[in-house]
């Protein structure tokens, strides 16, 4: 029984005041160089798709290929789909087998955000699905979503709280100043923020825009009760340089499994480096 929901990872992680790494995989490579190194560690993990990747797949042939991977995996793994802004594409994927969702209404009013939440949480909870939400804008692109840096809102404690108690979700992603892809410029976190919306939260957080933070800047954010990382930008930069380093090396090799191999190795790295420092593994 290795295929879960978030609900048990996040808050046993919780308790242990670590945080579950939640790696955006974009095909069966990824998936599965995540899933070994969560094996190798010993940790629970989230493998996590974005829209676009569920859309390039098909949500039946996406599915198709994780669910053996998570099936036959030797730790709890959780399949999430990250910042659906869509109610429907969000209800087909948990129909499609997804144990967790992430509907993302950020950047609708608050009354909207709650109410599309809450319709998530209802249809997903009697399918033993997990949801999580978001208040506040995270800065940059993350799929077909992109938001100026200028717009950036930080989530407002008075907003939080309405918006946790009236949608019950099982996680909750407040803007704290994290950005999706790569960071330009001062990283400027708002952690008495995240702090304070952690205090009153019966939920575990979510740390959006991990990609580039400093461990230091991952540690207090931790310590603080982030719960869950989201990793993605780390990933994608990992998979397509190690891809082009195995062919600058091999110019004249024509072997797509040996070029897989060396790219999953590079990913695997980049992942272990990730859940060894989100576990507190010496
Ligand atoms: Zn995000």
């Amino acid at each position: 029984m290795s295929y879960v929901n978030m609900d048990g990872i996040l808050n046993n992680a919780r308790k242990k005041k670590i945080a579950v790494g939640a790696f955006n995989i974009v095909n069966y490579l990824t998936a599965k160089a995540v899933v070994e190194v969560a094996e190798e560690l010993d940790q629970a993990l989230i493998l996590q798709t974005s829209v676009k990747t569920v859309k390039a797949f098909g949500i039946n042939e996406m599915m198709g290929f994780l669910k053996p991977i998570v099936d036959n995996a030797k730790v709890d793994v959780a399949i999430h789909l990250d910042h659906s802004t869509d109610v429907e594409f969000t209800k087909a994927c948990i129909d499609g087998g997804w144990s967790s969702v992430m509907y993302d209404g950020s950047q609708l009013p608050l009354a909207e955000n709650i109410k599309n939440t809450r319709e998530i949480v209802e249809y997903a909870r009697s399918r033993q699905v997990t949801v999580e939400g978001e208040l506040g804008a995270i800065v940059g692109v993350e799929d077909d979503i992109y938001v100026k840096e200028g717009d950036s809102a930080h989530a407002n404690p008075a907003d939080c709280r309405v918006f946790l108690s009236e949608t019950e979700v099982n996680a909750f992603a407040p803007a704290i100043g994290t950005a999706h892809g790569v960071y330009k410029g001062e990283i400027k976190l708002d952690y008495d923020l995240f702090a304070e919306i952690n205090g009153f939260s019966k939920c575990p957080l979510v740390l959006h825009g991990g990609t580039g933070l400093s461990d230091e800047m991952f540690h207090r954010l931790i310590a603080l009760g982030a719960s869950k990382v989201n990793i993605s930008t780390a990933i994608k930069i990992a998979y397509c340089q190690g891809m082009r380093s195995f062919i600058a090396a091999n110019p004249d090799k024509n072997d797509p499994l040996k070029l897989d191999a060396f790219t999953k190795d590079a990913v695997k790295k980049v992942v272990k480096t990730h859940i060894r420092f989100f576990s507190q593994i010496e």
